[in-house]
This record gives C-alpha cells, structure tokens and sequence, in this order.
C-alpha cells in the first residue's frame, strides 16, 4: 500500500513545531528509511501514520484513502518499537499471539499462524520462554513477529535495532530487507544511523529540525544532496566557507569553478572525501600538503591531509597508494567534484 503524508503539522502544547510542513510520497512496495539526527521528528512522523498520535495539522493518506479518523488497528499497520516493548509477564507464544486474540482469531488458527512465524523469524522452539530469556536479537525478532502476526500491509520499524552490538544489527537489517522483500509490503525503517539508511533502504527521507531535507535515493542524497545539512549529514564530508569572485571560489589553497554566482556570494563548499585524489607532487603549481594521519577502513583508507594556511583535508586511498600513506609525506591533491551551497539564512 502506498503512504502519503501532506503538509503535516505538529506542535506539542506550544513548543516549538515537532513537524513543520512535511509532505512525502511513498509508492507501494517501497523500504523507505526515515533518517535525522535525534529530535528531528522521526518518531513523531512514523506514529502518526500509524495513528497512534493525532497531527495537529495535514493528512495521512494510505492506498489512496484518508485514514486520519481511523484507530491504529484499523489502518493494517504493524509497529516495532525501539525498546522491545514485549509484554514481560507473557510467554513468546503469547506475545506473538496477542494481535490474533484481539482479532476474536480461533485456537486453531492462533497457533499454527503462531508457529508459522517463529518459524519465519528463526525462533522455533522458543515458545514458551519469556522476554527476560532473550537477548536483544531475540527479542526484537519477536517484536517483529508480533507485528507481522496480523498479517499487516504496512510495517513501521522505529530504530528497532538501536540497542544491539553492531554485528548483531548489521545481520539484522539485512534480514528486514529480505522480510520486506519476501512479504511484498510498504516498510518504513526509522534510523539516525545513515549507514543503516544508505544500505537497506530504496529511498531515503532525510529530516532535520521536523522538516523533509529530501527524499531520494541513497545515491541521490549522497551524490546530489539537496541542501548543506544533507551533504554534511548523510557520508563524510569535507566542509569550507568562501566567496565567489571571478567564477571560482577560493578556501585556503584551493579553489573550485563557480560560475553560477556572482562576485561576492558567501559560499559553502562540501567536497566528498572519495572527490580528493593523491597523488606525488610533480609540477610546479599543485596544491601540496603533508598528509597527517592514516586510517584504515577495510578496504580503503581514510587519509587526512593538512595544506597550507592550516586547512585540512580527507582522501579516500585505495590500497593500490600505499606508498603515498605515511605520516609526513608530501602529496599533491586534486579535487575532482563539489557541491556548492549559498549561505543563506539558517
Ligand atoms: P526523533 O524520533 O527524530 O528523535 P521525535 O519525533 O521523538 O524525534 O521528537 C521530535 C521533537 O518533538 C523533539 O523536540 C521532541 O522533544 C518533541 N516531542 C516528541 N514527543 C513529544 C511529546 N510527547 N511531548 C512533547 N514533546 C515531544
Ligand atoms: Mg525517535
């Protein structure tokens, strides 16, 4: 089912506004990964979807239909929340089965949708422990089995895994993307991580201070983010301040065409660290610098290089530069794309 939010608005009791404005088109069938920094509106965004908070302003659309009058039960949403809200005094089987019961589903039919789902999530023969006798995986598996048990056509994921090791998430993740993919249904991934977001979701929403920077891709927001706080936000980034004059800009030793802005233009300039080549200084006339400090990353490196006037820079290097990669060597490096923002009022 495909979700529509349009120009939602909330304000808890006269605080500033949690959302402002936010309108946002998910198509059927999406993993959509709401991603911000914390107190971004994230949360509030995914539970008034779900209906479990009332907008102060706008429209919930799911299947094309408005859905602001309708209870949570009755707008086929499942909810995993990010402390694992199991009921703690109830058995796994219990847990699982509670959304059947509310649904007056009989005894037959309880356990063997039950027992389909334990199998689904990988906890078969785990029906009879209780919340404490898991781990946090565990745990979150039977969340998520309980809000599949209704057979729901939408699934909101809030930071789900937040709590677990990060090897653990890393497996887990992975495992939601293929239980959407397998179920064939709209999944919305809750997350302040934007490795988690760039990695499972298909579009990303990114929000900052409750309002939508952009929603795209995740090679969209990382190779063409919409605004500063997107560059600076979703992938490293390289961030200086300059003026425009004569087309280009210029930030300690370096410079960057700027055509589109006249003379004077306070600009900010975002270069990713994987559009900074190393290479030996050779002609008269490169921009040099020392590189500072090396770190490995798998299978790059992250390379940190200090230039004249005390302006740094990071670099990824392949493996292939390692020649290039002690602390104290002079390189020369060239800056093979940017992205340039207008300073404008924050
Ligand atoms: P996120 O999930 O991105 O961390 P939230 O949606 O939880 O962000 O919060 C967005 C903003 O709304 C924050 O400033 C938060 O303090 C505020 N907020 C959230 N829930 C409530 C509430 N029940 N009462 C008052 N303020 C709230
Ligand atoms: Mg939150």
């Amino acid at each position: 089912m495909s979700i529509e939010v349009r120009n939602i608005q909330k304000t808890f009791h006269g605080t500033t506004p949690a959302l402002h404005n936010v309108t946002a088109s998910i198509r059927e069938g999406e993993l959509i990964g709401f991603l911000g920094p914390s107190g971004s509106g994230k949360t509030t965004l995914l539970r008034i979807i779900a209906g479990l908070e009332t907008q102060s302003a706008g429209q919930v659309l799911i299947d094309g239909r408005v859905v602001d009058e309708l209870p949570p039960q009755q707008r086929g949403v499942g909810f995993v929340f990010q402390s694992y809200a199991l009921f703690k005094h109830m058995t796994v089987f219990d847990n699982i089965a509670y959304g059947l019961r509310v649904q007056k589903k009989g005894k037959q039919e309880v356990r063997a949708r039950v027992k389909e789902l334990l199998n689904f999530v990988h906890l078969a023969g785990f029906e009879h422990r209780y919340p404490h006798q898991l781990s946090g995986g565990q745990a979150q598996r039977v969340a998520l089995a309980r809000a599949l048990a209704p057979r729901p056509k939408i699934l909101l994921l809030d930071e789900p895994f937040a709590a677990i090791d990060t090897k653990i998430r890393k497996e887990l993740r992975q495992w939601i993307r293929h239980v959407h993919d397998e179920l064939g249904i709209t999944s919305i991934f809750v997350t302040h991580d934007q490795e988690e977001a760039l990695e499972i979701a298909d579009r990303v929403l990114v929000m900052n201070q409750g309002k939508v920077e952009q929603l795209g891709t995740p090679e969209e927001v990382y190779e063409s983010p919409a605004s500063l706080f997107v560059a600076n936000f979703v992938g490293e980034a390289n961030h200086y301040a300059g003026t425009a004059k004569g087309g280009r800009v210029a930030f300690g030793p370096m410079q960057v065409p700027a055509p589109a802005y006249p003379d004077g233009c306070r600009l900010h300039v975002v270069i990713r660290p994987s559009d900074v080549k190393l290479r030996e200084s050779t002609a008269e006339g490169d921009v040099v610098g020392e590189v500072a400090h090396v770190s490995y990353r798998g299978n790059f490196y992250a390379v940190e290089v200090t230039l004249r006037d005390d302006t740094r820079i990071l670099a990824y290097a392949s493996k292939a530069q390692d020649h290039l990669l002690n602390t104290g060597t002079r390189v020369a490096i060239e800056v093979t794309g940017c992205r340039l923002f207008e300073e404008g009022p924050v």
